[in-house]
């Protein structure tokens, strides 16, 4: 009886030891911001994702037979990946694909780069420099490596413990697989969209867009009434807005000391012109 007692209490001791052990790793981790991930796990990640999009039509209806339609939003991608701000261009595969969804506005990253635009999101946005502030914006979450940034902090001490998945070294795509429900591990925290968005103003700046072209997006959005529609609930899904966003360029563009936009910096009749083509 008595050494049982023992021991139950030595494995509640030892199980102790092991949860402080984990709460303090988490701490650190999320502390530091760590991502206990490689790049190679960004992109694997990415690939994988990208293949449970690929089969999952339903949900995920691809354009078929544009390939205009890719190759101008692909362009776009091209004009602010080759800002000397981006530094994962030669390690990621960047590729974009077009959702055909006119009521869904929202555009998303997965890690290493796969982007995915809807064209609820291309008919509700009024120039081709707003596209590109929100497509500068998804770069920065690949960039920026936010997704496995917070795995790393939710999943990241009891993986580094070995109390998961054993002692596999890559669980990566088993962990991403677990999270893997409607986009919801894409869920971008408020500071991860605030760096976003600073990023894509950062991007913007060596292309001939207006560096804080993704205000418009906000305003559109703040005039479209909030989330009282169901497009806007899906946008709110996985990059969920607030009001700090559309000040937050507005101040960033006062700092650089950015003067109003032309037209020649916002290509709102190329893209209106794009617009009508649309299917
Ligand atoms: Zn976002």
């Amino acid at each position: 009886m008595l050494s049982r007692m023992r021991h139950n209490i030595h494995t509640v001791f030892r199980s102790r030891i092991a949860m402080l052990t984990m709460l303090a790793y988490t701490a650190v981790l999320i502390a530091c911001g760590v991502n206990i991930y490689k790049d190679s796990d960004d992109v694997n990640l990415g690939a994988q994702l990208d293949k449970e999009i690929r089969a999952n039509p339903k949900e995920y209806p691809i354009m078929q037979g544009r390939p205009e339609v890719k190759s101008y939003v692909g362009g776009i991608v091209q004009k602010v990946l080759a800002s000397p701000d981006v530094q994962k261009r030669a390690i990621y595969p960047y590729v974009v694909e077009i959702i055909q969804d006119d009521k869904t506005i929202n555009a998303f990253c997965t890690p290493g780069g796969y982007i995915y635009v809807y064209t609820g999101l291309m008919k509700f946005l009024d120039n081709e420099a707003s596209l590109a502030g929100v497509l500068g914006h998804e770069i920065a979450h690949a960039e920026r490596r936010h997704a496995t940034k917070r795995i790393t902090a939710a999943h990241g001490a009891q993986i580094l413990l070995g109390e998961v998945l054993g002692k596999n070294p890559s669980t990566v795509a088993q962990i991403a697989g677990n999270l893997f429900t409607n986009l919801g591990f894409l869920k971008n925290s408020r500071d991860d969209e605030m760096e976003a968005d600073n990023y894509s103003m950062q991007y913007l700046r060596s292309t001939d867009y207006y560096p804080g072209s993704i205000k418009y997006f906000f305003e559109k959005i703040g005039a479209a009434g909030g989330s009282s529609s169901s497009s806007l609930t899906t946008l709110f899904l996985t990059h969920p807005p607030s009001e700090d966003r559309a000040n937050n360029v507005q101040a960033k563009m006062a700092e650089w000391k950015v003067p109003s936009p032309a037209e020649s910096q916002l290509f709102t009749k190329s893209y209106q012109a794009f617009k009508k083509k649309l299917p």
